[in-house]
């Protein structure tokens, strides 16, 4: 190492620069953010190319004079903050005075601007951090800046950029999420001279709800809305029959700047305890209001987490008003009544008189724990484990290599031959068979279809729109019929006939949800068709806690031995089949 050199201005921009423009969406981020402190009610952003070739975001709000204009490029220059006391009450978004210094640095930027205090706007032109040019124009009441050629001079920083297409998704998130909390501006976002969001000044956040996810989805939305002492927590939360794989529908906000808080997110989960299964997200839009000094908004760079002073209060009211909103709604009876037999009974019952009435089952139905009573594995048992007779006819049916004894636990299938007692996970074994017949049929292009009596409506939001619209071909291929309809809604009409048992609207929505978070489908790293495939299996695929049927075990166990190859694992590398010898088995028993 050498001698220690103080960085010159522009070095130290580059650097910090790094922090706060990580992507196009965080100067999407950065720039709304300005125009919203800038009091705008109509926000346009208009992009080219992902982001890298233009971002324009123009605003209605109050604008700059041309002083201001020119030092508002420089780092740690603004209008919202003079002193240490306002830093602890920030009431707008911005307030760290580095956003334009750091974008410019990292592109070509143009800002025009006027206030109406002016007949002629200023029109600052900059390239790589250094003003260019500086000259009078006519603009406009507002502002727009424009950046071109984004991370130009950051070669290292496009390198890190994902594909085009997630780079956009990530945009659109962030304009989706500054839409559904601020009712009263109107945002749109053009890429490349297509609309992707419209959301007009609303009278409420439901009404942005409609714009953004449809009619379905905001018409399932429960109003949510309670304080403790100088805390506001309110917004809208999806009711539990309408959930998510990820976390992307949950929108939460602190003082209506948008944030990640673990707290947070916890405790929306926490209001939903037995209403649905672990690993599943409602939808919201939940804001907090709060004195801003009982927040820290300084911990991030691009003020995207925030610390609560007083955790626990928060956690509290955001848990007990997201259950009490739950609680005090009509939750659909239909809807619940079928996701319970759904989720906790096999689809075919056949002991219906024994079984636990369907109100206490409801209460059983924790997230985490196993989800049947003791007395219905009792039940499940006595009725699964086969005579001597009927054992011996269904072994001549199937010509089966083992001897069928019956189910456990509504999960695992037992059997035996003369070496060894087999343990069969059903759900992970029928995913298995399913996934080489499907693959089959795929790769000899013999996929069999089935139309829907009634096609099946799906909406998504903007983001998940624009990966399905890439990935309908690859689905076409599979066997699907998906056409766009409307925004951000999509008709199927036709599946593979081994999903025809799941084509309900529920079924369909989750599946095509879950489609969407595959990584690979995702980042567009193709062949995705053999991670569709398996999820298209394992959504097929007889569930854990199904009550089987003799039949059908026995059926399962003879279409294991026809695969090919690795019977013995999932198409997700999990086992399927147990094997313990019986050698084992007599000397655990001490008899050898
Ligand atoms: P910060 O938002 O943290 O103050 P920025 O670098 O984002 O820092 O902006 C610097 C200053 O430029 C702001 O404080 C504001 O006075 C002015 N400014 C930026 N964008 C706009 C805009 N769209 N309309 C009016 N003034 C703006
Ligand atoms: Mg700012």
């Amino acid at each position: 190492m050498g001698k220690v050199i103080k960085l010159d201005r522009l070095l130290i921009e580059r650097i910090a620069a790094g922090e706060v423009v990580e992507r196009p969406a965080s100067v999407v981020k950065e720039l709304i953010e300005n125009s919203i402190d800038a009091g705008a009610d109509i926000i346009k952003i208009d992009i080219s190319d992902a982001g890298l070739k233009k971002i324009r975001v123009t605003d209605n709000g109050i604008g700059m004079e041309q002083d201001d204009a020119v030092l508002a490029l420089e780092r740690y220059t603004t209008s919202k903050i003079k002193n240490l006391e306002d830093l602890e009450r920030i009431t707008t978004l911005g307030f760290r005075g580095e956003a334009l210094a750091s974008i410019s640095a990292v592109s070509r930027m143009v800002i025009i601007t006027r206030t109406k205090n002016s007949d002629i706007g200023t029109k600052v032109t900059a390239e790589a951090g250094v003003i260019k040019n500086v000259e009078p124009i006519g603009a406009p009441v507002g502002t727009s800046v424009t950046v071109y050629d984004l991370f130009f001079n950051a070669p290292a920083r496009l390198k890190f950029l994902k594909s085009k297409m997630i780079e956009l998704s990530h945009i659109v998130d962030v304009v989706t999420k500054y839409a559904l909390i601020f009712p009263e501006i109107s945002f749109e976002l053009i890429h490349d001279g297509s609309v992707l969001i419209s959301s007009p000044k609303s009278e409420n956040i439901l009404e942005k709800l409609v714009h953004i996810y449809g009619t379905d989805i905001a018409r399932n939305m429960v109003e949510v809305d309670g304080s403790t002492n100088g805390v506001h927590l309110f917004g809208y939360t999806s009711k539990p029959a309408i959930t998510r794989s990820t976390r992307k529908g949950m929108h939460i906000y602190v003082n209506r700047r948008f944030v990640i808080s673990d707290l947070f997110y916890k405790a929306i989960l926490d209001g939903y305890r037995s209403m649905f299964f672990k690993g599943r997200y409602p939808i919201c839009v939940l804001n907090i209001d709060l004195d801003p000094s009982d927040i820290d908004v300084n911990v991030h760079p691009s003020k995207l987490e925030v610390k609560f002073k007083d955790s626990d209060k928060i956690f509290n009211l955001i848990s007990s008003t997201v259950r009490n909103a739950l609680l005090s709604t009509e939750l659909e009876p239909e809807v619940r009544v079928e996701r319970v037999i759904e989720e906790t009974l096999p689809k075919k019952i056949e002991i219906g008189e024994s079984l636990t009435p369907l109100k206490d089952i409801k209460k059983t139905v924790e997230p985490t724990s196993i989800p049947q009573t003791k007395s219905l594995i009792q039940t499940t048992l006595e009725k699964t484990v086969l005579g001597e007779k009927e054992i011996k006819a269904l072994s001549e049916k199937y010509k089966l290599p083992w001897t069928l004894v019956g189910q456990v636990a509504r999960l695992f299938i037992i059997a035996f031959d003369n070496e060894n007692v087999y343990i069969i996970d059903q759900h992970a074994a029928h995913e298995r068979i399913l996934y080489e017949s499907f693959l089959n049929e795929y790769e000899s292009g013999k996929i069999k279809i089935q139309n829907l009596l009634e096609p099946v409506l799906i909406s998504l939001s903007f983001k998940e729109a624009l990966v399905l619209m890439d990935n309908l071909e690859t689905l076409k291929s599979l066997g699907f019929d998906i056409s766009p309809f409307g925004e951000n809604s999509f008709l199927i009409r036709a599946v593979p006939v081994i999903m025809k048992k799941t084509a309900t609207t529920s079924d369909l929505q989750e599946f095509i949800d879950e489609l969407l978070n595959l990584e690979d489908v995702k980042k567009k790293n193709f062949p995705a068709v053999h991670k569709i495939i398996s999820l298209i299996a394992c959504k097929s695929a007889i569930k854990d806690n199904d009550i089987l049927d003799h039949e059908t075990m026995a059926k399962l166990i003879k279409d294991l031995h026809t695969i090919p190859k690795d019977p013995y694992h999932c198409p997700h590398g999990r086992p399927t089949i147990l094997t313990i010898p019986l050698k084992r088995l007599w000397h655990l028993f001490k008899r050898t």
